[in-house]
């Protein structure tokens, strides 16, 4: 029986690791890949984390792991499926084995959504981004792609328009999802092409992105291509015990307190604006200040 059960190796979790165990309390981390570190691993460089100028992102994962490692932490290569709560929460695993804690802290992030066209798993890391604020600056003066028609890819295409050379912002239909007040500022933007109901078919390069292929015949010389149609929340385990918002995301406030007695919820599965590496440890250390303040305020109702 541990005191926190953390689901999620991420930024979050590890950001939430760090601070109960400081505070002494018993934490098991579990996390789905074998040492993993979450999405964090897969940024190609980090440049936007304060104090450390540039990192790649795996390196980044290992110094927060072994950060939480120096403490003591157990972690455990397991899936997480469902939860239940008696007179504790339990944490039901894919293997079929259980892990019961007093408290849980719900860190299992999301993933970008990903376009499903040839050459996009390929070119990753190689060209091929989901997140124009950490990548962005590695296309200084060149010319890149956004697709997508949301807030998100709004907001990527005005950013590299500041950065880049020249931006294709591409999106399947004429209308835009996204604040039209970022888009009057897109159209201002003499750097921004506005490409609409238009597809990327292919993702086309030697050892990097040099092109893209579209469905109208057309092809797009392009240095980088960022991908910004949503992400997806991994909420299924959290099924039943949260509230989630219309996209999909837990409701919960920065202190990660959710509808479940001492459940609380951190990182990029939560509802929140700006989903970054610095967010989601911030949000660790938040949620694990509040199921600090929950556990002790549980033992000293039970006289202990
Ligand atoms: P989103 O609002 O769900 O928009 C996704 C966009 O991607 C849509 O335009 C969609 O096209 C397009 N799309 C989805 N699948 C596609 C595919 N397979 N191929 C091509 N296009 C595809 O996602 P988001 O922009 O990431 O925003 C998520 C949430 O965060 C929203 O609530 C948003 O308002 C919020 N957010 C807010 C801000 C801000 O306030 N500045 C910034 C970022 C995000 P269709 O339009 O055709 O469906």
């Amino acid at each position: 029986m541990y005191d926190v059960t953390i689901i999620g190796s991420g930024p979050a979790g590890l950001g939430a690791a760090l601070y109960l165990q400081r505070a002494g309390f018993r934490v098991l981390i579990i996390e789905k890949e074998y040492e993993g570190a979450g999405q964090v691993e897969k940024g190609v460089r980090i440049e936007n984390y304060l104090g450390i100028p540039a990192i790649s992102g795996y390196e980044l994962g290992e110094k927060f792991r072994n950060h939480v490692l120096s403490y003591g932490a157990p972690f455990l290569e397991a899936e997480a499926v469902a939860l239940r709560h008696k007179q504790h929460w339990e944490v039901l695993l894919a293997d079929g084995k259980t892990i019961e804690s007093e408290a849980l802290i719900y860190a299992a992030g999301a993933v970008p959504r990903r376009l499903g066209v040839k050459g996009e798993a390929e070119y990753l890391g190689r060209g091929v981004s989901y997140c124009a604020f950490c990548d962005g600056s590695l296309y200084r003066q060149k010319t890149v792609a956004v697709v997508g028609g949301g807030d998100a890819a709004l907001d990527d295409a005005l950013y590299l328009s500041n950065i880049c050379g020249k931006v294709f912002l591409v999106h399947r239909r004429k209308q835009f999802r996204g604040a039209y007040t970022t888009l009057k500022k897109i159209i201002k933007r003499e750097n921004i092409e506005i490409l609409t109901e238009i597809q990327i078919t292919e993702i086309c390069g030697r050892k990097k992105v040099e092109q893209v292929e579209l469905n109208n015949g057309n092809r797009l010389k392009i240095d980088g291509l960022f991908i910004a149609i949503g992400s997806i929340p991994e909420t299924e385990a959290a099924r039943g015990f949260v509230q989630l918002d219309e996209s999909g995301y837990i409701r919960a406030a920065e202190n990660g307190v959710t509808q479940s007695e001492g459940l609380f919820a951190a990182g990029d599965v939560r509802t929140k604006k700006l989903r970054q590496v610095i967010t989601a440890v911030a949000d660790g250390a938040n949620a694990a200040t509040s199921a600090t303040e929950w556990l002790r305020h549980k033992l000293e109702q039970e006289g202990k």
